[in-house]
């Protein structure tokens, strides 16, 4: 499988190039080049397969010509292997056609362990392949840098640099990424803000000279691994629930719109979906978007859902390109015009196309928690923020709908025990993994919020300057 840019400027790069480039050289996304289509008899045959063999068959055209079918079969084995629930994400039942698909059974407790574990995988083995070494740096506000941490300790050709607020995540947030214990992962507080860490995570990706000295990578949801790893529970779900002779419907907590673009993958190679339900927070720039065709971001406010605290939706581009029939030329345009005027606006066949498929709408902290209030009193269930958000979406608009209704969970409630508390009256109980993580030895360095002072810091302790001493 070859990928090209949403912006058309950039090198078609094979599956191994994308994986290792992330974002595109003219600042577009990478895509596959057509999607590759599943026979409703091939979605049949997933029905009563492991999670992992399913995996591996709706990945492999993906990564054709550059990863073996075998190789890839061990390789999700692997990374499925630690995942505490033999489903790996089971459906749990609601109420008659409501659902509830848990990716929160791996390693950090969140749905990005599901991608991150393979792509953690997948570039470890690519690098041993071609003899080489990178270092991954990650910006976080929680999530994505415990799933990092999980997925690269002890990985012998890379090393993995995560910057967080100092002081501006919880405990329990900070222990997962400081508690490895292992060498080639430096979590590191920066005296300043999420939004200081990710502009020097920006300006060190914009030091050429920096990047190609050490090999910087980035494992952020615009990496192309990530959503296709993410399409596969998308299929068991709805091959449970009776696909390809039923359709089924997904709401989706939302930020950056990776997970639910893999939704969208899913349905492109032929899942038969209803409708995808973006579900955000009070930080509704997607819902306002399909509601008036214009996308402007307004400041971030904080929530009770920090994880889709998010106002500009990197993966939205990959939409765009999609809805515009793949003219990467309007893409083009519409970006210019955002960051030139900070919005754009969509044509109307490009809304109609969206609105064919995704239904959008916002939800508030008094919803989400009457949410998550609601289903604990109904049936014991406690439910995390994020989902709680994605259940009270699908409650506004499944109307009454007879095609089944699953709603993601993405994070076990645990995770976030003051929310949870707040909206049920009640604690969630501790996993195990969590008992580990928040009573281990912490390791992790404070430094300045400032570029060089980071630069300094990655050229002391990546192992690729030691092996390349004129650095
Ligand atoms: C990252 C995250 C989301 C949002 O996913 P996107 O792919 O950014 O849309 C939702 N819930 C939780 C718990 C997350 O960690």
């Amino acid at each position: 499988m070859q990928y090209i840019s949403t912006r058309g400027q950039a090198p078609s790069l094979d599956f191994e190039g994308v994986l290792m480039a992330g974002l595109a050289r003219d600042g577009g996304l990478y895509v596959p080049e057509h999607w590759p289509a599943m026979t409703p008899g091939q979605i049949a045959d997933l029905a009563g397969q492991s999670y992992s063999r399913v995996a591996a068959a709706i990945m492999q055209p993906f990564v054709e010509g550059a990863v073996p079918a075998s190789d890839m079969a061990a390789l999700v084995d692997k990374a499925y292997g630690r995942f505490t629930h033999p489903a790996v994400a089971p459906l749990v039942q609601l109420d008659d056609n409501v659902w509830l698909l848990e990716l929160f059974h791996g390693p950090t407790l969140a749905f990005k362990d599901l991608a991150m574990q393979v792509l953690g995988l997948l570039m470890d083995r690519s690098l041993r392949r071609m003899g080489r070494r990178a270092t991954i740096l990650a910006a976080t506000s929680g999530d994505t840098g415990a799933a990092a941490v999980e997925a690269f300790k002890g990985r012998e050709a890379i090393d993995l640099f995560v910057l967080f607020p100092d002081g501006r995540i919880s405990a329990a947030q900070r222990r997962q990424m400081t508690t490895a214990g292992a060498g080639n992962v430096h979590p590191v507080a920066l005296r300043g803000t999420f939004d200081d860490c990710q502009g020097i995570v920006k300006a060190l990706f914009n030091d050429h000279a920096f990047r190609d000295a050490f090999q910087l990578s980035a494992v952020n949801s615009i990496n192309w691994a990530r959503i296709m790893a993410q399409a596969v529970y998308y299929f068991t779900a709805a091959v449970a629930l009776g696909a390809p002779h039923r359709r089924v419907s997904f709401s989706v907590p939302t930020g950056n719109f990776g997970d639910i673009f893999a939704g969208y993958v899913a349905l492109r190679m032929g899942l038969p979906v209803e409708r995808l339900i973006i579900a955000t927070n009070a930080n509704d720039i997607l819902a306002r978007t399909l509601a008036t065709g214009r996308y402007e971001p307004r400041p971030v406010v904080a929530t009770a859902s920090p994880s889709m605290d998010i106002q500009v939706s990197s993966n939205f581009e990959r939409l765009l390109f999609e809805a515009s029939s793949r003219d990467s030329g309007r893409v083009r345009t519409l970006m210019d015009e955002f960051a030139v005027h900070g919005s754009f606006t969509l044509a109307e066949p490009e809304l109609a196309g969206m609105r064919n498929v995704f239904a959008a709408t916002r939800v508030d902290e008094a919803e989400t928690r009457e949410a998550l209030a609601t289903l604990y009193r109904n049936s014991r269930y406690m439910a995390d923020p994020h989902t709680g958000v994605g259940l009270a979406a699908a409650a506004k608009l499944k109307g009454n709908s007879s095609v089944p209704m699953i709603v993601l969970a993405t994070a076990h409630p645990a995770k976030f025990p003051d929310a949870v508390e707040d909206a049920t009256g009640a604690l969630p109980e501790k996993p195990e993994r969590l008992h580990t993580a928040l009573s281990g030895q912490e390791d992790f360095s404070v430094i300045e919020a400032e570029p060089d002072a980071v630069r300094r810091f990655i050229a002391e302790r990546s192992r690729l300057n030691l092996a390349n001493p004129t650095l």
